[in-house]
C-alpha cells in the first residue's frame, strides 16, 4: 500500500511566535493516524519547527532550495543547510516558485537532482492554468512537467519523490478541482509513469492533490483511489482545520 500523506504548505505565514504555537496545537491534537503528517514553515522557522517536532511524529520540509552545493547565491539555501538542521524533505515545483520566481522545468530538474544527490525527500508539484484546462490541454501540460523535471532519473530514485498535483486554478481560490477531475489527472499521470518506467513505480509513488483542500471536501478527494493524501495552503495554517483533514483521510 502506498504511503498516505497530509502535508501543511505554511507558505509566507506565521512568525515565531505563531509558528510555536501552531506547532504545540498541532502536537497535542495529533490523532493516531496510519498517515504522514508533514509541516512546511517559512526558512526562518525551519530549526526550530524542527527542535520543537523532534519527539513528535509530524515531519518538517523546507518550501524551496537551490541546485548549488553552497557559494554566491545571496538569499538562497542549499541541501546541505537543511540536511545540517535536520530536514531532509523538500518542497520543488510549487505553482508560486514557477509563476512568481521563474522557475522552469530546466532549472527545476536541476533541484531535483540536488536534492536527489543528498538522498532527500521531494514533493514534486506540477499542474496546468485555468487556460491550459479550458482549452483541453491539461493532460499534455502535466506531462511535459513530469517528463521534463523527472523522467530522466533513475528508476531507483522514484523511492525519493511524493507528487503533488496541484491545478493552478483551485490553489488559494476556493475552487476545487472535483474528487472525479482529481481522480482521472492522478490515474493519467499513473499512466504515464508506467509507460516511461513500469508499474511498480507508478503504483508505488504518492500522488497528492494540493487545491483549496478543506475540511468540508478533503474525505471525498482522499477517498479517490488514486489520490493518496493532500497538500494543503490555507487551511494547513488553522490546527482546527488541519487536524480534520489529517482526520479525513
Ligand atoms: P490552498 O490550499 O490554499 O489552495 O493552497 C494549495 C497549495 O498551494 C499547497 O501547496
Amino acid at each position: 500500500m502506498r504511503t498516505q500523506i497530509v502535508a501543511g504548505n505554511w507558505k509566507m505565514n506565521k512568525n515565531l511566535e505563531e509558528t510555536e504555537a501552531l506547532l504545540s496545537e498541532l502536537s497535542a491534537k495529533l490523532p493516531d493516524t496510519h498517515a504522514e503528517v508533514v509541516v512546511a514553515p517559512t526558512f526562518v522557522n525551519l530549526a526550530g519547527a524542527q527542535r520543537n517536532l523532534q519527539s513528535s511524529r509530524i515531519k518538517v520540509a523546507a518550501q524551496n532550495m537551490h541546485f548549488a552545493e553552497d557559494g554566491a547565491y545571496t538569499g538562497e539555501i542549499s541541501a546541505d543547510m537543511l540536511l545540517n538542521i535536520h530536514v531532509d524533505t523538500v518542497i520543488l515545483g510549487h505553482s508560486e516558485r514557477r509563476s512568481y520566481f521563474g522557475e522552469d522545468d530546466e532549472l527545476l530538474s536541476k533541484k531535483v537532482k540536488a536534492a536527489l544527490n543528498k538522498d532527500m525527500q521531494i514533493i514534486f508539484c506540477f499542474g496546468e492554468e485555468l487556460e491550459e484546462r479550458k482549452s483541453g490541454n491539461h493532460f499534455a501540460v502535466v506531462e511535459s512537467q513530469l517528463k521534463n523535471a523527472l523522467f530522466d532519473l533513475d528508476a531507483g530514485s522514484w523511492s525519493n519523490i511524493v507528487l503533488a498535483y496541484e491545478p493552478v486554478w483551485a490553489i488559494g481560490t476556493g475552487e476545487t478541482a472535483s474528487p472525479e477531475q482529481a481522480q482521472e489527472m492522478h490515474a493519467f499521470i499513473r499512466k504515464t509513469i508506467t509507460e516511461a518506467y513500469n508499474t511498480e513505480i507508478a503504483d508505488g509513488v504518492s500522488i497528492l492533490y494540493g487545491g483549496s483542500v478543506k475540511p468540508a471536501n478533503a474525505e471525498e478527494i482522499f477517498s479517490k483511489p488514486d489520490v493518496d493524501g493532500g497538500l494543503i495552503g490555507g487551511a494547513s495554517l488553522k490546527a482546527d482545520d488541519f487536524i480534520a483533514i489529517v482526520r479525513a483521510i
